[in-house]
């Protein structure tokens, strides 16, 4: 698995494979392994800024125990091992990419385009994009739109951008406790804030917060941001409720750090049959409305469906034999034992 190190380098061509896997989370991840092994090949898009999906944005330290011949393992050693085995084919992944608008060709194969201008042109598709892109759960208040960016923020791109600033990092997960600590080293003054005492971060980093707070090194807050003050179009301060009633913060700069929310986002748009923000799916092959493009995982709908890693391996192994027949029109069928082949052997057993 290769990451795509720079996301902001847009390819001259498109980017021509067989089967492009929108989202990298357990499933994309299997089906990547899949795809190489029946001698497809493929590359992922993901919109987030790392691969794991759920397993690694919601509950890493969980322990899994439904996985076949793993008796138990946290998801994040799941996501590691489902790189490990996808490794000997050396699979690209374009991280912070979503895909935006797809079009079918004369030829029958597609153009897709990602948000950041990537384009691919692939014989098939393969949606594994769990509930829909991750995208940041925002303050609900209208005065923060117009500071998006500039004073109201929902991710850190740099810390130096917060240098001799006063900032207030809201949230309670590991997320806002790890940016207030990395931020405290830069920033003029670090303030964190949330609605009650207890916190869903690591024990660590909340240990390592307290010991900062002791230290002076920056403060901590609980109460609920209930409205920002802007002056001349620059955030000033922040209205706080607390238990005893409302306090002013004075604030430059706000993260909000409320972890992230799912949305289908464009794929809705791409004429496939959905039901409940899922994509109907046909359960002999997992191909959606428009053949060529395939629904794998938390994404598919069809009755019964389990939202379950294990289901979803099975989906996508189904899935890619059909997307082959686009790939290779003039084959007759997937060399469905080529797991027994010495080259495939050879290439697994040396990246092993
Ligand atoms: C708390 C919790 C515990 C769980 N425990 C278990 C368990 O023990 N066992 C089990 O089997 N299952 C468990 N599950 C369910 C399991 O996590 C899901 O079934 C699994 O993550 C689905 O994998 P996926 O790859 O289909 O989707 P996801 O993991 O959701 O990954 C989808 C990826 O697609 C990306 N994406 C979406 N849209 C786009 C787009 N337009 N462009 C680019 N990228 C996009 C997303 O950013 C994401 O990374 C649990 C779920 C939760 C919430």
């Amino acid at each position: 698995m290769t990451v795509a190190a720079d996301p902001s380098s847009v390819p001259t061509s498109p980017i021509r494979t067989d089967v492009l896997i929108v989202g990298a989370g357990p499933v994309g991840l299997f089906a990547a392994f899949e795809a190489g092994v029946i001698g497809l090949t493929c590359q992922i898009v993901d919109i987030l800024g790392r691969v794991g999906g759920q397993c690694i944005e919601l509950y890493p330290d969980k322990p899994i125990y439904d996985i076949p011949a793993i008796p138990s393992c946290t998801s994040r050693e799941l996501v590691e091992r489902l790189l490990a085995q996808c490794k000997p084919f050396d699979v690209p992944i374009h991280l912070e990419q979503r895909v935006d608008t797809v079009e079918q060709r004369d030829d029958g194969r597609w153009t897709v385009r990602t948000q950041r201008g990537l384009v691919f042109d692939v014989a098939a598709i393969l949606l594994a994009a769990g509930n829909g892109a991750f995208v940041p759960q925002k303050l609900g208040l209208p005065e923060a739109v117009p500071l998006e960016k500039r004073h109201v923020h929902y991710s850190v791109p740099r810390l130096a951008d917060f240098a001799d600033k006063n900032v207030v990092v809201a949230g309670g997960g590991d997320s806002a406790l790890d940016w207030a600590l990395a931020l405290r080293k830069v920033a003029r003054r670090v303030t964190l804030v949330h609605r009650r005492a207890g916190f869903s971060a690591a024990d660590s980093s909340v240990e390592l917060m307290r010991r900062a707070v002791e230290a002076g090194e920056m403060d901590f807050i609980v109460g609920a941001i209930a409205a920002l003050d802007v002056e001349d179009g620059a955030l000033r301060s922040l209205t706080l409720r607390q238990i005893d009633g409302e306090t002013q913060l004075e604030a430059e700069h706000l993260i909000a750090l409320y972890g992230l929310v799912a949305d289908l986002g464009p794929i809705a748009q791409w004429g496939l049959k959905i039901h409940g923000g899922r994509i109907d799916v046909d359960t002999s092959n997992y191909e959606s409305s428009r053949p060529g493009i395939f629904a794998v995982g938390d994404i598919a709908n069809y009755p019964n469906k389990q939202k379950l890693i294990l289901s979803g391996f099975h989906e996508a192994s189904l899935a890619l034999r059909k997307a082959y027949a686009y790939a290779y029109p003039d084959k007759k069928r997937v060399h469905v034992h080529s797991s027994y082949d010495t080259k495939l052997a050879e290439k697994i057993g040396a990246a092993g």
